[in-house]
């Protein structure tokens, strides 16, 4: 899986790609990640990537064509067969477990990052295939949910975490949790870990007993039943 970021901001990516289980996929081979300067596919000397939006109001707009460029060029290079571009917006469609799925089944996917007042909107319309929201409030811009689209799909790859069935009774799994497939049921139960008893604000809180008792008929049967208890 190749991801390609369009971003005004490439070097937002630095940490994110050199630490933890990103890094390792990358070493692995399973996904390789290469953020693009917009500025890169500017005319002019000043790299002008933004205008102001017509018909007045305030902030800046994102240019369709430095974006066109952009796209077109990663896709002349690209060998990949199946390939998407995204552009983010709050008004998109919005990101889930199921998203995730079907995209890490592509080859590449192209993501677009607003910033200012937005993107010209001849791109969510002409040059991207989908627009996506990472959810209902208002970023600075597209980086953080590339990430976050990055992270969802890359943790689907076999190979990508340490234990892959980790995955099997993990939260929004479409197989269900503990054998319970509806949707209400797609959550994850609780987890504890030592000690098991934390002192907290002078409280001691301990942990559900059954979870000590090594009875693993009770503790399914207890997971079972706090599976899907969204707050
Ligand atoms: N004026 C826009 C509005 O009111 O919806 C907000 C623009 S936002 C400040 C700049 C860029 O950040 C957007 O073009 C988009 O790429 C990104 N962005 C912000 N919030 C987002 C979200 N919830 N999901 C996806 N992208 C987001």
């Amino acid at each position: 899986m190749r991801f390609d970021i369009i971003t005004i901001f490439p070097n937002f990516f630095k940490s994110f790609l050199n630490e933890a289980l990103i890094a390792r996929a990358q070493k692995k081979k399973l996904i390789t990640i290469r953020s693009h300067n917009l500025r890169d596919w500017t005319d002019d000397n000043h790299k002008t990537v933004d205008g102001k939006p017509y018909g007045g109001g305030a902030g800046m707009v994102l240019m369709a064509e430095p974006i066109m460029k952009a796209v077109k060029n990663i896709k002349r290079k690209s060998k990949a067969k199946k390939i998407k571009t995204v552009v983010f917006s709050p008004k998109g469609k919005k990101f889930n477990q199921a998203m995730a799925r079907k995209f890490s089944k592509l080859d590449q996917i192209i993501m677009i990052c607003g910033r200012y007042e937005g993107i010209d909107e001849r791109v969510a319309k002409h040059i991207a295939d989908e627009e996506i929201s990472i959810g209902d409030y208002v970023l600075f811009g597209g980086e953080v949910p590339a990430m976050v689209i990055m992270e969802a799909i890359t943790r689907l790859l076999p190979g990508a975490i340490g234990k892959q069935e980790s995955l099997k009774d993990e939260s929004f799994n479409e197989a269900g949790i503990m054998g319970q497939k509806q949707l209400s049921k797609l959550i994850e139960y609780p987890h504890y870990t030592r000690p098991a008893i934390v002192k907290i604000n002078g409280k001691a809180r301990g942990v559900p007993k059954v979870l000590l008792s090594g009875n693993h008929k009770k503790i399914e049967e207890w997971r079972k039943k706090h599976a899907g208890q969204k707050h």
